[in-house]
């Protein structure tokens, strides 16, 4: 197994932050959960627990996104879980559509391939379409565009450990673009084609490469070659973007936008099941400055199989290092790569 990051045994806020509850003005942010009514539980337990560790104290807004509306219940019971303002929205028809340009047929037959390569959810069409929409949509979503920073918050995660200091506010005045808190290896075979269209991308769009990227992260090959192997040059290391602290600006510059078109044109969400994730991490590894990433080593977070558990009184309920408590699993975690090319 990995050995555990000295730096996973760093402890409390980071360096220098003062930005306790009351401390200093709230910045422009929502915290944001695409989510399903029949949700609801998982909603609800994952909202108590950011409750309970940060948003109690600093009050910052909660937007529910769905492809159809919430229902009365589900409005109710989560609007009981704070006392911050609370939106519910529902996504444009255009922004979920299959784009028209897919062909229906030779995506039926991509996913029984993939399928039968063992692909999870490669049949199940929506799971596609919230792979798109949180690749190249959401922030264009009209209720979003008055918000410059997100959290991103899933049914049924869990948070661990009390976050003392105002997350959002740091991200601003240190200059980030992007937090993360787990980094792992994802199924090549969902993304065989992804790196091979990025480099057609890079190669119409050199001037949008960072001189300070994480390419060496990205196309790493010595640990796990034969991801790097399978999905064709890219190691497959993503930011696990169930949990996503980030300034939208990014997605919403040309740049990005251009690269996600691109991506959308060659079809990989749907003829593939490219991710969400992988997506944002080529985005980031390439045309982002990697000194504007941040590792939340102090947010002690679990989204089944995977944790990540710092080492601090602050935290209950998270063993200090641990990564998983699913068999065999710990050799998907691969942060190591990115504190060794990144970091
Ligand atoms: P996994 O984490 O990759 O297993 O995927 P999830 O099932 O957790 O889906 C990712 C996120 O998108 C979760 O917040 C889900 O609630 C949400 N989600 C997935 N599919 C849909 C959908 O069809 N409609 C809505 N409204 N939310 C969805
Ligand atoms: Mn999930």
């Amino acid at each position: 197994p990995f050995a555990v990051d000295p730096l996973m045994q760093m402890t409390g806020p980071p360096e220098g932050i003062l930005y306790g509850p009351g401390q200093s003005e709230r910045v422009n942010a929502t915290l944001l959960s695409l989510v399903r009514n029949e949700e609801l539980e998982g909603m609800l337990q994952a909202m108590d627990d950011l409750e309970r560790t940060f948003n109690s104290k600093f009050n910052y807004p909660w937007t529910f996104i769905n492809d159809v509306p919430f229902t009365k219940h589900f409005m109710e019971a989560t609007k009981a879980k704070t006392q911050a303002k609370v939106y519910y929205e529902v996504i444009p028809k255009e922004h979920w559509e299959i784009p028209a340009w897919i062909n229906t047929d030779l995506m039926a037959a991509s996913a029984a391939m993939l399928e039968q390569q063992g692909v999870q959810y490669s049949g199940m069409k929506s799971y596609h379409q919230m792979c798109r929409w949180n690749s190249g949509m959401f922030y264009k979503h009209p209720a979003l565009l008055k918000f410059k920073w997100y959290w991103r918050v899933e049914p049924k995660v869990h948070f661990f450990c009390d976050v003392d200091y105002d997350v959002f506010r740091y991200m601003q005045d240190y200059n980030k673009t992007y937090g993360f808190v787990i980094n792992i290896y994802d199924s090549p075979q969902s993304i065989a084609s992804l790196w091979p269209s990025v480099e057609e991308f890079m190669a119409e769009h050199p001037d949008y490469i960072h001189p300070n990227n994480a390419m060496q992260w990205l196309t790493d090959a010595e640990n796990r070659p034969e991801h790097n192997e399978a999905a064709n040059g890219y190691s497959t290391c993503h930011f696990w973007s169930n949990f996503e602290i980030a300034d939208m600006d990014f997605w919403r510059s040309k740049k990005y936008e251009e690269f996600f078109d691109h991506l959308d044109r060659a079809g990989g969400f749907f003829y593939e099941r490219w991710g969400d994730a992988p997506v944002h991490s080529v985005a980031l590894g390439l045309m982002e400055d990697r000194d504007k990433i941040h590792w939340f080593h102090d947010i002690g977070y679990q989204h089944i199989p995977y944790f990540n558990c710092p080492n601090s009184n602050k935290c209950k309920g998270c063993e200090a290092g641990r990564f998983t408590d699913g068999q065999g699993l710990d050799q998907e975690d691969c942060r190591i790569n990115w504190f060794k090319y990144a970091h």
